[in-house]
């Protein structure tokens, strides 16, 4: 019997294999037929510490026979605000910039991205009421920028192949050029000019954009961009939903440019990967901005989910686990380990343009059809599925984006299959 289950960014008309997986630990999936894949993404960037962590998943089954879901409108519980409080301890922080003190849940990057938003509308639309600003309403973004695939995600994102249908849904944003090398000016000089007719806001994905390409850009240009939003009064958003919890090196990518965004969105690895929840962080102006004794001006969003004490407990344990171990020293050395190993890997004449930051490193494969829809794609992926792997390029730009746990071994295994798809692919038209 054919399965009911509509899988999201896949194919169905070409039959691909859907392995079913049926125990993960670690770095490890196991399948239903009894084999095993190294996780060579974390599960769509999710999976920090390792699968199934033991200490997330026992509070995860503390919470569940416990308090497992509260309506969070005018209600609270412990978890949410054990976690609320440490996201505020560790957040970003800099000389001399607003610090991010506010917490408001959501459940997927996603939708703190789209909290983002109408907090920064919400901000400027109250400030207008009150005659103290004018209202603003456009979102000025990095091109190549991925976001999340709700309607709001999506029209902050680069368009494309991904989107296309849903083009007359999309509203019109302001894009920034991506500060490529050599551009850097060329993008501060643009965002400059964007800024002086007053935007409410500037997204962007600190320092790596993710689905864009694993693209890569310098800190002090992230620094530049959040000084002139600053010079402009322009809400300076960052999105660290892929770069938060580690990947880049450090504990948000932010902190490496001394950047304090005014909103910040984070999600993926907020429970270590184990169960959906998000949060959207933001400065005591913004939040100030939607307090008053006029219930029109609360912040008109929620979901039935909002801060579900389950997903909350898990990030408690995620939270107590970054303040009491090593995973910063997990993460360099994981890095050092990547580095060394890609250093032999971009001999290859298959390979090119190879970049790494922290955990995640990219290489574009030399490809006629270079680009998302590249015909590559979907045979390099069975062919790592073959090879004990679950890796998805991004087109013909393979990554990878372990979990921290991940070993020599499996890096070696890893690596030799990378080295084993260029000897294969390389050689064909
Ligand atoms: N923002 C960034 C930078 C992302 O990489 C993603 C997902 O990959 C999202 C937002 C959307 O997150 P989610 O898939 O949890 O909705």
């Amino acid at each position: 019997m054919t399965s009911p289950v509509w899988h999201p960014f896949t194919q169905h008309g070409l039959n691909e294999p859907i392995p079913e997986v049926v125990r993960a630990q670690g770095a490890l999936l196991h399948l239903a037929d009894g084999g095993t894949l190294i996780d060579g993404i974390a599960s769509w960037w999710v999976t920090t510490h390792g699968h199934c962590e033991p200490r997330i998943a026992a509070a995860i089954a503390r919470q569940a026979s416990q308090l497992d879901q509260l309506i969070f409108a005018a209600y609270t519980h412990a978890p949410a605000e054990e976690v609320a409080s440490g996201l505020i301890d560790m957040a970003p922080r800099a000389e001399g910039q607003p610090e991010l003190a506010h917490v408001f849940y959501s459940d997927s990057g996603s939708t703190a991205v789209e909290v983002a938003l109408k907090m920064a509308l919400g901000y400027w639309h109250n400030l207008a009421l009150d005659g103290l600003a004018d209202a603003r309403s456009r979102i000025l973004v990095l091109e190549h920028s991925y976001h999340g695939d709700t309607i709001g995600a999506m029209s902050i994102g680069e368009r494309g192949v991904y989107n296309a249908a849903w083009t007359p849904l999309l509203f019109d944003v302001g894009t920034i050029p991506f500060p490529a090398t050599g551009q850097e000016q060329a993008c501060l000089d643009a965002l400059e000019a964007a800024c002086a007719d007053k935007p409410a806001a500037f997204i962007v994905e600190p320092l790596i954009l993710g689905a864009g390409g694993m693209l890569i850009y310098p800190a002090p240009v992230l620094r530049e961009m959040a000084a002139i939003c600053r010079r402009h009064g322009v809400l300076f958003i960052a999105d660290e939903v892929m770069t938060g919890w580690g990947r880049t090196g450090t504990l948000f990518a932010c902190e490496q440019a001394g950047v304090v965004p005014d909103i910040m969105a984070v999600a993926k690895g907020i429970t270590g990967g184990a169960i959906p929840l998000a949060a959207t962080l933001a400065t005591a102006p913004i939040f100030d901005a939607h307090v008053s004794t006029d219930r029109a001006r609360l912040f008109y969003h929620s979901s039935s989910y909002t801060a579900n004490a389950i997903a909350c407990a898990a990030a408690a344990a995620n939270l107590a686990i970054w303040r009491e171990e090593d995973v910063l020293v997990r993460i360099a050395t994981l890095a050092d380990g990547i580095a060394m190993r890609l250093a032999r890997l971009t001999t290859h004449p298959a390979f090119a343009n190879p970049r790494q930051l922290g955990t995640i490193m990219a290489i574009d494969f030399v490809a006629p059809d270079a680009g998302y829809l590249s015909d590559l794609a979907p045979r390099l992926r069975s062919f790592f599925l073959e090879h004990g792997l679950l890796l998805r390029p991004l087109g013909n730009t393979i990554y990878l984006m372990p979990p921290y746990c991940v070993d020599a071994d499996q890096l070696d295994t890893i690596f030799a299959a990378l080295h084993a798809a260029g000897e294969k692919f390389g050689a064909q038209p």
